[in-house]
């Protein structure tokens, strides 16, 4: 019975159009009583048939011709009653047949209801599953997009650090300048770069004079105070390739590029006087500082470690001479 009401408010056209067809036969046998009542019957009939289904209208349908036939064997004057006329039995079959018809479209039209329910469904599922994975989405798009970045600025971070790392770890932190780890690449490349083009370069190995006197006289932080502006100084007279190095305690080293004996000779020349004119002073105490110098020019026969002890005995020669002086690399050394 549920199942039935069911199908009565999925499908209730049939209802009213049994409804109203019922109303008008209703009508016409009041208003003319001798018209052909069961010839309208039929269409009450098929709206019936359309709500049982094509199982239930043959069966209906076959239970009718049935009776009928049996009415016509037994009592054909009760059929007569009902009927028209002679060939107004032949009406059952025809109603059986409408009945089988309707019953079918009915079925028919509830399977197609049901489709386009479920088709329905579905499509109101796929827009749903649609949204969720458009949210997935966009979150996966957010997190991936936030991920990036933060790589990115990871990235960026390690690399500020790795350069800053290699940065202290190749300079000085008194005076700033590269310390012996850092010069140690700066040679090499200029070696590499004068055995392709021949062009010069020199070094020159410059130590503070007396320097354990000012820190004997003035104090270490005066010490360290001299060491800071001789390489500030230093920087500031050479040009901008030439590169100084703290190369010992107040001992520096200077990598000048396509420069020969003579180049270098005018720029030590150049340092020792800047450094000996400078006023140097620390807590009210003018401190007099000079630079002992020794240069060496590169040569093929050479390393760089040769140049660079060539440059050290010429500094050592350079103190022995009485300090505050250049000794540049002499064909006799
Ligand atoms: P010379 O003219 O022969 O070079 O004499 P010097 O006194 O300069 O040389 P010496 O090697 O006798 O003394 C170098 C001094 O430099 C000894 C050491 O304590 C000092 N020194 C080395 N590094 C530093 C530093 O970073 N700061 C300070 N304040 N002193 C330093
Ligand atoms: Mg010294
Ligand atoms: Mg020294």
């Amino acid at each position: 019975m549920k199942a039935f009401e069911k199908k009565i408010k999925e499908n209730p056209e049939p209802i009213f159009i049994g409804l109203i067809l019922a109303s008008l036969i209703l009508i016409n046998f009041l208003i003319k009583p001798n018209a052909a009542f069961l010839d309208f019957y039929f269409l009450p009939i098929i709206a019936v048939g359309y709500l049982m289904g094509k199982r239930k209208a043959v069966l209906f349908a076959f239970f009718t011709i049935l009776c009928v036939g049996l009415l016509v064997l037994f009592d054909k004057e009760a059929f007569a009653a009902i009927s028209t006329g002679v060939a107004g039995h032949l009406n059952f079959a025809v109603w059986g047949g409408f009945l089988i018809l309707a019953g079918w479209l009915g079925s028919l039209s509830e399977k197609l209801q049901q489709e386009l329910r479920l088709s329905n469904e579905l499509r109101e599922k796929l827009a749903l599953e649609k949204e969720l994975l458009k949210a997935s989405n966009d979150r996966l798009a957010e997190y991936t997009n936030g991920l990036e970045e933060r790589v990115s600025s990871r990235t960026k971070d390690l690399e500020k650090a790795h350069r800053e790392l290699e940065l202290s770890a190749n300079t000085d932190p008194l005076t700033r300048l590269l310390n012996r780890r850092g010069m140690a690449d700066k040679l090499d490349n200029e070696k590499f770069r004068f055995e392709r083009n021949k062009k010069p370069f020199s070094i020159v190995l410059c130590d503070i004079d007396h320097f354990k006197r000012i820190n004997d006289n003035y104090g270490h932080d005066a010490g360290d105070y001299i060491l800071r502006e001789v390489a500030n100084l230093l920087n500031a007279v050479s040009r901008k390739p030439d590169t100084f190095c703290r190369w010992g305690g107040e001992e520096f080293l200077a990598l000048l590029p396509e420069t020969d004996l003579k180049g270098g000779a005018i720029l030590a020349e150049k340092l020792r006087t800047t450094i000996e004119e400078q006023q140097f002073v620390f807590n009210n105490n003018s401190i007099p500082v000079t630079l002992s110098f020794g240069l060496s020019e590169f040569d093929e026969t050479m390393t760089i470690d040769t140049c660079i002890k060539m440059a050290d005995r010429c500094l050592y020669l350079a103190k022995e001479a009485g300090r505050n002086q250049l000794i540049p690399k002499l064909s006799n050394l």
